[in-house]
């Protein structure tokens, strides 16, 4: 074009693309707040989105990109996945909700007639991406990501219960006045009714909860604490109840997993990753427990010192995973 010929003179080759790149599959609420997370926060300036619903995903992208003077940064979409070529991260946010009735299997092997189109083509345009799957049943859809995508155990991780585990330290602050940032504690295994909360390791401000609420988040505490884990259980459902879906929270949860692997943190966060051999889990399931996240997704995963009742409820939560997923077909 004449005009920006005559504006600029070329200086040299253009700049190689941008390193931080991240694709979000699905432009619904959970996909747009992850967008949205990531963009506000500055952990990505190059975000592709992808979607079936390509009129929702042409004004989700004008949206965004009319936001450029205070985001700085390029988003771009389209209907086929070379738009998402050369991702740092790609997160699945897409998928099909629960039908009235419907078994969680049958939505189970549904959502993975859904990922069976969006897996291969991620990584045929991203073969070192790190892929983080959102999708319900999270665990379980992480475990299916895997299978179809080829990509090493370390590169595929589910979002899991790194936003129980938010809820769980909000609730905490909440009951003692602290910021949930100064508790340390974690709800792990499935992300759903069968996680377990580790009272045995909580911390607040460097002590142990256990060490003087010897009955802490047991049947027998007269204080009731056991009542926070419910909370975290039912907060989506809660929230369901409220406003018809959850999206902010586990936008920002998956945002801070996707900033943790681009800036080779080394944070831990208790997301879904391969477990078999870790915390006398002997099923090929994926489920939550504090892992370290860098670059290449999962380094390290940690030896939590479980309670007898904890690791008998972590263990059940795997044995069920490991069932519903026998029944799952490619
Ligand atoms: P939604 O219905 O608003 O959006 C889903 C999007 O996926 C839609 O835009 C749809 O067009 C798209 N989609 C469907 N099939 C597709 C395909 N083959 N390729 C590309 N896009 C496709 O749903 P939502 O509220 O955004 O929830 C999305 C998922 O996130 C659900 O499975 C939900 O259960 C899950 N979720 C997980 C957590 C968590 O903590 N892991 C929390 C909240 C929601």
């Amino acid at each position: 074009m004449a005009t920006k010929q005559m504006l600029f003179s070329s200086i040299g080759d253009q700049l190689p693309s941008n390193t931080d790149k991240i694709t979000v599959v699905g432009v619904g609420d959970v996909g747009m707040a992850t967008a949205f997370s990531v963009l506000a926060q500055g952990i990505s300036s190059d975000v592709a989105l992808i979607d079936v619903n390509q009129q929702k995903m042409e004004g989700e992208m004008k949206d965004l990109q009319h936001g450029c003077m205070f985001l700085n940064a390029k988003i771009s979409a389209g209907p086929d996945y070379s738009v998402t070529a050369n991702s740092k991260i790609c997160i699945i946010t897409a998928g099909l909700r629960q039908r009235e009735g419907e078994s969680r299997l049958n939505l189970v092997q549904r959502n993975t007639e859904v990922l069976k189109t969006i897996v291969p083509n991620l990584v045929k345009y991203s073969p070192e991406t790190v892929l983080i799957v959102v999708s319900n049943p999270v665990d379980i859809l992480t475990w299916v990501a895997w299978k179809l995508s080829g990509l090493p155990k370390s590169k595929v991780i589910g979002s899991g219960c790194n936003l129980d585990t938010s809820r769980f330290r909000y609730f905490i602050g909440e009951r003692l006045g602290v910021s949930p940032e100064s508790v340390d504690a974690y709800i792990i295994g499935e992300h759903g009714d069968s996680s377990v909360a580790v009272w045995s390791s909580a911390t607040v401000g460097g002590v142990r909860l256990r060490d003087i609420n010897p009955t802490v988040g047991t049947d027998s505490d007269c204080e009731n604490w056991k009542e926070l884990h419910k909370m975290v259980v039912d907060a989506a459902y809660d929230v369901i109840k409220l406003k018809g879906f959850t999206n902010w929270a586990i936008g920002l949860s998956a945002a801070s997993i996707a900033r943790s692997i681009l800036r080779n943190s080394d944070k831990i966060h208790p997301i879904s990753t391969y477990v078999k051999g870790i915390c006398g889990i002997d099923h090929e399931v994926f489920l939550s427990l504090p892992a370290t996240l860098g670059r290449d997704g999962v380094s390290q995963v940690t030896n939590l010192a479980l309670s007898d009742d904890e690791q008998c409820r972590l263990k059940i939560s795997a044995a069920n995973m490991a069932e519903i997923m026998a029944g799952v077909e490619f």
